[in-house]
């Protein structure tokens, strides 16, 4: 070996606390506002939905929340993550940038949503709650929570998107295997599903419907609370593990990105990547530059509007201020499900209005030539959503070759594809289209 291409942190170095982007906005977030009234929700208006725990750290000012220690003991199954250089890729790519790369897919269900998951399930079991409820896009959200509700205790409940419920048979196998029950959604199973079914017995679905329907089921259930995989400060929040741990394994590696890369669908990832390194932006100074990777499909942050809008379809959820195509806008099937969003997360939305961070939009069959691309020289088989990441970084690192000059690029895979080979035998099979 002659240098380390792995950085690995000890168990005693799992973070200890979560960070709060909002205790360091140089503007504060706009409040989201009540649906009906057009006021700043309340926690009661919020608390019909989640439990009040969760509410307040939504609404938290805090800088620092200490992660509970039964979270902290299931996280450290897989976690600290790690954090390796892409040396063969950089070579393939016959660049001067040092590529490295933070590997969510280690944990059980394969992304970085269990990081979450793990909280809310948590958070709800102390709060007396007995049954969640939850959309899932591509799946990962839905078998991340249904893991989590099993270690802790809960009933699980998941509305799939229909699209994935048919391409994804083996991840609804696994939401199973932890116990969860699954509906494909437009499901038969709410007021709301019956409604869009009735208009389109074909409709593929969208995360915008099938958060709807989770949310008309909570309402509907006694003792039962919602759980969103991602767009929420809280869910945001949670996710900065991933940015902490990987700030103290570049100082292992003994480099300062230059650039940080994540992929955005509602923005959590990205944010538990990025959002300790704005810290460093705005209260140290220091000049990253700082991309969210979108789908050309479904670009919220770079052809969107940035305004109040619901986080649903039908409109149950509180307005929200952020970059959004329309809470009816119907994203194409692209096999990225988990980008399949029409918003993008309040504080990634405001960081991008503050021009703190960038934000870049890929065609899906550029995204499948740089997954196979990495997978061929580092090995893993990246999760379609992630390799929107590594198309961005591939870009970055042949400007840099162009450019003749030493870059460091830090991207986050945020989980393997070993889930998704329908969609590469898609891609091998030439029946991808550039949505
Ligand atoms: C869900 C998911 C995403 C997109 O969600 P964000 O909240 O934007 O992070 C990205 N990558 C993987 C692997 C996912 O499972």
């Amino acid at each position: 070996m002659t240098r380390p291409i792995h950085f690995g942190l000890t168990q005693a170095e799992l973070p200890t606390h979560w960070y709060n982007i909002q205790a360091d906005l140089p503007e504060p977030l706009p409040p989201p506002l009540h649906p009906g009234t057009k006021q700043p929700v309340t926690l009661q208006d919020m608390t019909a939905i989640f439990p009040e725990n969760l509410v307040m750290q939504e609404m938290s000012p805090e800088r620092y929340i200490e992660i509970p220690a039964p979270v902290r003991e299931i996280l450290a199954l897989w976690r600290p993550t790690p954090l390796l250089r892409a040396v063969r890729l950089e070579k393939a790519l016959q660049t001067p940038a040092h590529i490295y790369y933070k590997y969510e897919g280690v944990s059980p269900a394969g992304s970085h949503k269990p990081n979450t998951a793990v909280a809310q399930a948590y958070y709800n079991k102390q709060a007396g709650t007995q049954r969640l409820a939850t959309e899932t896009g591509a799946g990962q959200w839905g078998s991340a929570l249904a893991l989590a509700c099993q270690l802790f205790g809960l009933e699980c409940r998941v509305y799939m998107v229909k699209v994935s419920f048919t391409q994804k048979p083996y991840r609804k196998l696994m939401m199973q295997t932890w116990g969860a029950t699954v509906f494909p959604s437009p499901s038969d199973q709410t007021e709301y599903g019956r409604k869009v079914l009735a208009q389109d017995p074909h409709c593929a679905g969208s995360l915008g419907i099938a958060i709807s329907e989770a949310i008309e089921d909570t309402l509907h259930t006694p003792h039962t609370k919602y759980s969103l995989g991602s767009v929420l400060n809280h869910v945001c929040m949670h996710q900065s593990v991933i940015g902490q741990e990987a700030i103290k394994q570049m100082e292992l590696a003994g480099e300062k990105p230059d650039i940080i890369i994540a992929c955005a669908g509602g923005g959590s990832n990205f944010a538990g990547i990025a959002f300790p390194f704005v810290r460093e932006k705005i209260v140290d100074k220091k000049e990253y530059r700082i991309i969210a990777v979108e789908p050309s499909a479904c670009p919220s942050l770079t052809k969107g509007e940035l305004r109040y809008d619901f986080g649903d379809t039908e409109g149950l959820t509180p307005l929200m201020m952020m970059y959004t195509l329309g809470h009816d806008f119907m994203p194409p099937k692209i096999h990225a499900g988990g980008l399949r969003y029409h918003g993008m997360a309040p504080t990634v939305s405001h960081l991008y209005k503050l021009g703190l961070i960038e934000a870049q939009a890929y065609h899906q069959v550029k995204v499948f030539e740089s997954a196979v691309q990495f997978a061929r020289t580092e090995g893993i088989v990246p999760a379609p959503e992630s390799a929107h990441a590594i198309a961005a970084t591939i870009d970055e690192a042949i400007k840099a070759r162009e450019a003749g000059v030493k870059k460091v690029i830090l991207f986050n895979l945020s989980g393997h594809g070993l889930q998704d080979m329908s969609a590469y035998d898609a891609y091998f099979s030439g029946h991808l289209s550039n949505a």
